[in-house]
Order: C-alpha cells, then sequence, then structure tokens
C-alpha cells in the first residue's frame, strides 16, 4: 500500500492502475479510522481493484468553535487498518497544499443542505461538498463509499453528483455500530463510559419510532413523539433536533405514507455532538 501526500502522485498512481484494468474505488475520510470507515473500504474493494482512500481533515467544514484543532489524529493506527481493510493507497494531503493560496471558490448545495446539521452547523455541508468535489476531481475514482450514518451528507453528495454530472458512482454503506447500539464514530473517543452508556438512547429512541412505523403509524409527529420521549427521558442527553425527513431531499414530512423517510436525531452528550439515523 502506498501513502502520497499531492495530487501529482494521486494522479499518476490512478493512471497506473487503470492502465493495468483496475476500477478505481475511493473512501475519504478524516482518519481516526474505526471499523465503521474499514467496512467502507472492504465495501469499495469488492467493488473496485484499487482503492484509494483519503485521510484529510477538512479545516473549510468546520465551524469556528467546533473541534477541528483538537480532532484527533492517529495517522500511524490509520495507515495498518487501511492496509488490513484492502486499501491500496492513502492519499493524506496537507491542508496549505489542498487548498490553493487564496481559493475562492465553493460547492453549495442548496435545499439538502439547510435543514438539519446544516441549520446547526452553518457552512459545514459548503465545506463538505467543496472538498468532496476536490477530491473526487484529484482521485477520479469510478466509485465512492459513503456511511449512511452521516445521511444528510450522503444526500448532499449524491444531489452534487448529480447537479454537476461528476462521473462517479456513489455507493452508500450501512451505519456500523458498537455493540451497545451506539454508531460508530471519531468522535466517541471523547465519550467516558458512562456517557457511551447514556448515548445508547439514541438508538433507542429510533428504534421506538421505528416500532411505531412498523405498526402501520405514518404520521411524523407521532414518530417523532415518540423518539423524542426516550431522549427525553436521558437527561444527559441534550438534542439538536429529532426529525422525520424525506432521504432525497432531507426535508421535514408530515406523514411518511408516501416518501422514503428516515428518522435522523442530532444530540449534545457534555461537549460531544452525536448524530444517528434510521430508515423508517
Ligand atoms: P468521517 O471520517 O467521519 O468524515 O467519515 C468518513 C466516512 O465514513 C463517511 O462516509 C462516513 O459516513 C463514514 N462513516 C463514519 N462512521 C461510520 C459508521 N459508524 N458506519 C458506517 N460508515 C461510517
Amino acid at each position: 500500500m502506498e501513502v502520497v501526500h499531492t495530487i501529482p502522485d494521486l494522479r499518476a498512481a490512478v493512471a497506473r492502475a487503470r492502465q493495468a484494468g483496475k476500477a478505481i474505488g475511493f473512501v475519504p475520510t478524516m482518519g481516526c479510522l474505526h471499523e465503521g470507515h474499514l467496512s467502507l473500504i472492504r465495501r469499495a474493494k469488492e467493488e473496485a481493484a484499487f482503492v484509494v482512500v483519503s485521510i484529510f481533515v477538512n479545516p473549510t467544514q468546520f465551524g469556528p468553535n467546533e473541534d477541528l484543532s483538537k480532532y484527533p489524529r492517529t495517522f500511524e493506527d490509520d495507515r495498518r487498518g487501511c492496509e488490513a481493510a484492502g486499501a491500496s493507497l492513502i492519499f493524506a494531503p496537507a491542508a496549505a497544499d489542498f487548498y490553493p493560496p487564496g481559493a475562492s471558490t465553493w460547492v453549495d448545495v442548496e435545499g439538502v443542505s439547510a435543514k438539519l446539521c446544516g441549520e446547526f452547523r452553518p457552512g459545514h455541508f459548503r465545506g463538505v461538498a467543496t472538498v468532496v468535489a476536490m477530491l473526487f476531481n484529484a482521485a477520479q475514482a469510478d466509485l465512492a463509499v459513503f456511511g449512511r450514518k452521516d445521511l444528510q451528507q450522503l444526500a448532499v453528495i449524491r444531489r452534487m453528483v448529480r447537479d454537476l454530472h461528476i462521473p462517479v458512482r456513489i455507493i452508500a454503506h450501512e451505519t456500523i455500530r458498537e455493540p451497545n447500539g451506539v454508531a460508530m464514530s471519531s468522535r466517541n473517543r471523547y465519550l467516558s463510559a458512562e456517557q457511551m452508556t447514556q448515548a445508547t438512547a439514541i438508538p433507542a429512541a429510533m428504534t421506538a419510532a421505528k416500532a411505531l412505523a412498523q405498526a402501520g403509524v405514518t404520521d411524523a409527529a407521532r414518530l417523532r413523539d415518540a423518539a423524542q420521549a426516550v431522549l427525553a427521558a436521558q437527561p444527559a442527553l441534550k438534542p439538536q433536533y429529532c426529525e422525520i425527513v424525506d432521504l432525497e431531499t432531507m426535508a421535514p414530512v408530515a406523514s411518511t405514507a408516501r416518501v422514503r423517510c428516515a428518522i435522523a436525531i442530532a444530540c449534545h452528550l457534555g461537549a460531544t455532538r452525536l448524530i444517528d439515523n434510521a430508515d423508517l
């Protein structure tokens, strides 16, 4: 497995792989890799013979009061994990090199990025869409694998790829969870053992909504109320949003009867912000 830091080196490696007749898969990450990321890499490897993993903590998707400077960086562990999961190459650019000096071009995916996390993290999805567009241009992969864990991000990327005619196939991979049901996240390492237990109220809230939906309830307010009641029973959790949304547009719905929907939740637990979602 190679590690490269510049776009010319990345493009040269990808061109060699393509010349050898290999399909190119791509998994963008911010590092601090866990089993969720590794399952995306294994999935990419099932779909493509040459798998590029990017490790880049993208400064433009962090707000001024967010955890950019203390975002965990664990490159040596990440390198070993990528190799074991079957990655062919890690692309790890330096922020100062990756964004040209004075870069002033942004990809703004309107609508899909407006609600949910977009409301609480202004500029976040503009940073995500821009860096993913840059990474797609750099890697020129045939396919890219994203986790359903970041449901709105997935919807934003799908819309961007469609609107800008970017020639890459987007594959969504299921959310990988801890044995207690909490979605794996690089930020889980900020949680104490007690908080990790308190966080189980999030998947429990989703399960409550899902159970009602499976029993035939389509009224979004009822589904949301059931989930909110479970969240409220855990006072350590400070919910930011708990919404029933259309999977494609990320807009809150009044009824789940006619569109494919998910429940999406964001909560603070101490200083840590957690998100999760489930299809209904
Ligand atoms: P991040 O490094 O947090 O930006 O995430 C990189 C990719 O890994 C994104 O496509 C995420 O959706 C995905 N991902 C993060 N956590 C999980 C998880 N628990 N299960 C599946 N995919 C995940």
